[in-house]
């Protein structure tokens, strides 16, 4: 697997203070896309032990709240497989309820990484697993809302996977029938431009 770039101290791609990967490679094409220099697969450099290392060490300090998974497209087929054992990895050495969180934006939708969806792999349920929230849906240009925070256009949805797991347990029905969302600070949800 390639990556784009990694953000440090970035605070534009969750909450807090993150560290972001972008990994390289989506073949969704959306118009108007932000990024389409991540297109490519081939695109950036290595994601190597090292740069995982350093990853993972740029987590530590308690200023940072964790790690942002974006792209390119993190939930495509080669791209999961290049990162399940890394995430695996971020999660033993900062497991939940440590103040440490896992984001990843997706242009797919939840249930199309679920068992029978288009980007199910063998590898998906152990990186969804690992998420803390993910933010999905494809960018739509036309509901395109400048307001928005963590999110593009208006279909994507910030979906709260803990709460959510918690939910389809107790209700024993499939993640996507049992969504609940992320909720923002209120001084944040409240704001408009
Ligand atoms: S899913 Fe994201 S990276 Fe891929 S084309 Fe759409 S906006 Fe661009």
């Amino acid at each position: 697997m390639n990556y784009a770039e990694i953000k440090y101290s970035d605070i534009a791609n969750g909450e807090g203070v993150r560290t972001t990967l972008f990994v390289s490679g989506c073949t969704r094409g959306c118009p108007g896309c932000f990024n389409s220099g991540a297109w490519s697969f081939s695109a950036g450099e290595p994601f190597t032990c090292e740069v995982a290392d350093r990853v993972i060490a740029s987590l530590e300090p308690a200023f940072v709240d964790g790690l942002t998974l974006l792209g390119g497209e993190p939930m495509e087929p080669q791209n999961q497989a290049g990162l399940v054992d890394f995430i695996e990895r971020v999660r033993e050495r900062f497991p939940r309820g440590c103040g440490k969180t896992i984001w990843c934006f997706t242009g797919d939708t939840l249930d199309e990484l679920l068992p029978g969806g288009r980007h199910h792999t063998e590898v998906t349920d152990r990186l969804l697993d690992c998420i803390d929230i993910l933010v999905d849906g494809p960018w739509v240009e036309d509901l395109y809302d400048i307001t928005l925070r963590f999110r593009g256009s208006s279909n994507q949805r910030l979906i709260d996977l803990n709460a959510t797991r918690a939910q389809a347990e107790e209700r024993g029905v499939p993640l996507d029938q049992a969504i609940c969302l992320w909720h923002d600070e209120e001084v944040y949800s409240t704001h408009s431009m």
